[in-house]
This record gives C-alpha cells, structure tokens and sequence, in this order.
C-alpha cells in the first residue's frame, strides 16, 4: 500500500528515504550503494524499502465501497 512511516522493528523514520532510495535505483547504483548512500545500515530498515509494493496507485482506481 503505501511505504510505512517507520521502521517495524527498530521504530527509524524510514518513509522519507524510499523516494529517493527507488531514484538511485532507477540511475543504475545497487541497492547496497543506495543504502550507504542514503545512511540506512540496519537490515531491519533495509527489508522495509526493498519488501515494499506500492499498491496506492493500482487502488485508487477503483471506487469506495459505500
Ligand atoms: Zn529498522
């Protein structure tokens, strides 16, 4: 759905980071250099960037159910 604002486990901010973790992604880093980068060095934060689907867009497609 949409990126979770903090990490599950350790409770970091990790919502401000995936925009720009999925621009450098998109330029050619890897996922390890986009983290360093990015100052992300808890595997528990990492797997919330890298599990995430973003499914907002595909939702918003269909009506509220009223
Ligand atoms: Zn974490």
């Amino acid at each position: 759905m949409i990126i979770p604002i903090r990490c599950f486990s350790c409770g970091r901010l990790v919502a401000h980071i995936y925009k720009p973790y999925l621009e450098l992604i998109e330029k050619g880093e890897s996922a390890e250099d986009a983290f360093k980068e990015l100052g992300i060095e808890r595997f528990c934060c990492k797997r919330m960037i890298v599990s995430h689907v973003d499914l907002i867009d595909e939702l918003l497609k269909f009506p509220r159910l009223q």
